[in-house]
C-alpha cells in the first residue's frame, strides 16, 4: 500500500522527536501522560438507569410461493435503494442518520414510489452503520499495515518496540495516517463498502406491527406476546406466522420487551423468514456491596473467590497458536484457497470454541459478582492499550488474532453479562498494577515466572494476585470518593476478606481450563477449589508448574 508522502512526513516528524527526546521534553509524552490522568471510569454507575438490548431469531412457519415472491420483490429493491444510499453516504463519510435522510429522502421517494415511505427510515440507518462499521474496520486494517512498515522502516527490533511509549506513539501516528488514507480512499470512490448481505430494516409500526399481541404476565412484569406479525409491502400489509422460539419465551421471562425494531432476512432453502426482533430492557444498576476485580491476560482470566485468587486458565495464546499451526499445514497441504481447505478450515472453528471459552468465565465470574452483589472492577483497556502490550509478540498474525478476539472479546462479554444484571462496572488505570506491592508500595523485583518479591518488605507475590489487590484498592478509593461527592448509598462493605495472608500472595489457584470448562459457577464447586488449595498447600514445589514464560 502506498501511504507516500504522509509516511514521509510521520517518520521525519517522529525521529526529530525521537531524536532530541532529552532535550526538549517531549510534547507528546506530555500529552498522553494527561489524557492517562483519570483514574477510574465508571462503565455502569450504580443509580444509573441503563438500556441493554437483545435479539431473537424468531423462523416464520414456511410461506405460499406468493407470498415469498413479494418478499423476495421488496427485498431486490431494498437492495438496490440501498445501493444506492450507500454508495452516496460512502463518497460524502455521512455517518448521521439525520443527515442521511434529510438528504436523500425526496430523491429516494421519486425513483421508487411504490416503496411504503418509512422503509427509507431503516434503510438509512443500515446504510449509517456500513459506512461507519467499514470506515473503522479498514482504518484498523490499514494502521497494522502502516505500523509494521513504520518498525521497518526505522529499523526497529523486538527490544526498541518492548518501551511502551514507543510502541504507544507509532500506533497513534499510524492509527491517525490510516484514518487519513481510509477517508481519501472514500471519497475518491476507490474504497466502497460491498454489500454482502442485506436484510430488510423494519424500524417501526408503519412498516410492521404484531398481529395478535397479548399482554402477559411474567413474574410480575407485564410483557407483551404474539406470534405473527403484519408486514407493509408494496403490495399492501402481508400476515406471516412466526414458530414459537424457545429464545424468545426466554428473553422475555427475563424481563426483556419487543421494540419496534426488526430485522428480516429470507430463508430460501425453506421458503420462510428469519425474523430478527430486537428486545430491550431497562434497569438501574444497583449500589454495590462488595467488590469483585478481575484481571485479564492473554492466557487467564483471576478474580476474587472468597478468601482466594482463583486463576481460570483460558491458554488463549496456546490455542491460538495451534489452531494458527494447524491452519499452516492445512494450507500446505491442499493450498490456500481451495475448496478442501476451506472445508477443513471450518472444522476448526476457531471462533466458535474461543467464544464459548471468553463466555463461560465471563458468565461464571459475573453469576459469582452478582452472588455477592459486587462492583465489577477491570482495568481500563483501549484498543491502543493491546495493541502495545501485545507488541512483545513477533508473529504478526498471532499478534493480530490475540488482538482481535481475546482481550478485548472478554472483556466485552464480562461487561456485557454485567448489565444485563444491572452490575456497576468500574474501569480503572492500570497503570503499575502489578509492578507495586500493594502493603509497602514499593517495587516487586519479578524474575523468569510469575513470582516476583517486594524490594521492601521481601515478601513473595504473583504477579495476578498483585494485580487483583490492586484493583481492589483502586475500586475502594472510587467508591470512597464517588460516596463522598454525590452521596450515592454508603460504601461500608460487608468486609469481603482480603487475600493478604502470608501464604496466599503468591499462591493463587489455578483452575485449568479442562475442570472449569463444565462448571456454570464458581460457587457450585467450592470443594473443588478448596481442595485444590489444599493440595498446593501440601505440594508447595508445583507453584510453578504453569507458568507459560
Ligand atoms: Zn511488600
Amino acid at each position: 500500500m502506498v501511504v507516500g508522502m504522509l509516511l514521509y512526513f510521520f517518520i521525519i516528524n517522529y525521529w526529530l522527536k525521537w531524536r532530541f527526546r532529552d532535550k526538549e521534553r517531549l510534547g507528546i509524552m506530555a500529552r498522553g501522560k494527561r489524557k492517562r490522568d483519570k483514574k477510574w471510569m465508571w462503565v455502569a454507575k450504580p443509580g444509573d438507569k441503563i438500556v441493554v438490548s437483545r435479539t431473537a431469531i424468531l423462523p416464520s412457519k414456511q410461506l405460499s410461493r406468493r407470498d415469498f415472491k413479494v418478499l423476495e420483490e421488496i427485498l431486490n429493491i431494498y437492495s438496490r435503494m440501498l445501493g444506492d444510499v450507500l454508495s452516496h453516504a460512502s463518497r460524502n463519510i455521512i455517518e448521521s442518520y439525520y443527515r442521511l435522510k434529510n438528504g436523500r429522502y425526496r430523491v429516494l421517494r421519486n425513483i421508487y414510489p411504490n416503496m411504503p415511505s418509512h422503509y427509507i427510515h431503516g434503510l438509512c440507518q443500515d446504510a449509517v452503520e456500513r459506512v461507519s462499521s467499514f470506515r473503522r474496520n479498514r482504518a484498523r486494517q490499514y494502521s497494522r499495515e502502516i505500523f509494521d512498515e513504520l518498525v521497518r522502516h526505522l529499523g526497529l527490533g523486538k527490544k526498541d518496540l518492548r518501551g511502551r511509549r514507543l510502541a504507544r506513539y507509532l500506533w497513534r501516528r499510524s492509527w491517525e495516517i490510516a484514518r487519513h488514507q481510509v477517508d481519501l480512499e472514500m471519497m475518491e470512490g476507490k474504497l466502497v463498502p460491498r454489500i454482502n448481505s442485506v436484510s430488510l430494516w423494519l424500524v417501526d409500526d408503519h412498516v410492521w406491527k404484531p398481529i395478535d399481541a397479548t399482554k402477559i404476565n411474567i413474574n410480575g412484569v407485564v410483557n407483551t406476546f404474539f406470534t405473527s406479525v403484519a408486514i407493509n409491502t408494496h403490495r399492501g400489509w402481508m400476515r406471516i406466522d412466526l414458530e414459537p422460539s424457545k429464545e424468545f419465551y426466554k428473553l422475555l421471562a427475563r424481563g426483556f420487551k419487543p421494540t419496534s425494531h426488526a430485522k428480516i432476512k429470507l430463508d430460501r432453502r425453506s421458503r420462510r423468514v428469519l425474523f430478527h426482533l430486537s428486545l430491550e430492557k431497562e434497569i438501574e444498576i444497583y449500589r454495590p456491596g462488595n467488590i469483585k476485580p478481575i484481571d485479564v491476560n492473554e492466557n487467564s482470566a483471576a478474580t476474587l473467590y472468597e478468601a482466594f485468587a482463583v486463576i481460570l486458565e483460558t491458554d488463549l495464546t496456546k490455542t491460538t497458536l495451534g489452531y494458527s499451526y494447524r491452519k499452516e499445514s492445512i494450507q500446505r497441504r491442499n493450498g490456500s484457497c481451495s475448496r478442501e481447505a476451506r472445508k477443513a478450515m471450518e472444522k476448526l472453528r476457531e471462533g466458535k470454541k474461543k467464544r464459548d471459552y471468553r463466555m463461560k468465565t465471563a458468565n461464571m465470574i459475573v453469576r459469582d459478582a452478582l452472588r455477592m452483589r459486587g462492583v465489577i472492577v477491570i482495568e481500563r483497556i483501549s484498543g491502543e492499550d493491546i495493541r502495545v502490550m501485545i507488541a512483545r509478540y513477533r508473529d504478526k498474525q498471532l499478534r493480530h488474532r490475540i488482538y482481535q478476539s481475546a482481550l478485548k472479546g472478554e472483556l466485552n462479554a464480562i461487561i456485557d453479562k454485567a448489565r444485563e444484571y444491572g452490575m456497576p462496572v468500574l474501569m480503572v488505570d492500570p497503570r503499575n498494577k502489578s509492578k507495586i506491592c500493594p502493603i509497602h508500595k514499593a517495587i516487586i523485583e519479578y524474575g523468569e515466572d510469575r513470582i516476583g518479591i517486594c524490594s521492601k518488605g521481601g515478601e513473595k507475590w504473583h504477579r495476578e494476585v498483585v494485580a487483583l489487590i490492586n484493583l481492589y484498592f483502586k475500586a475502594l478509593e472510587a467508591l470512597y470518593e464517588g460516596s463522598a461527592q454525590k452521596g450515592f448509598g454508603d460504601p461500608s462493605l460487608d468486609g469481603s476478606p482480603m487475600p493478604l495472608g502470608s501464604t496466599t500472595t503468591h499462591e493463587p489457584i489455578e483452575i485449568p481450563r479442562s475442570l472449569w470448562g463444565r462448571w456454570k459457577s464458581l460457587d457450585d464447586h467450592r470443594d473443588v477449589i478448596a481442595s485444590l488449595w489444599i493440595k498446593k498447600q501440601s505440594n508447595p514445589k508445583q507453584i510453578n508448574i504453569n507458568d507459560n514464560q
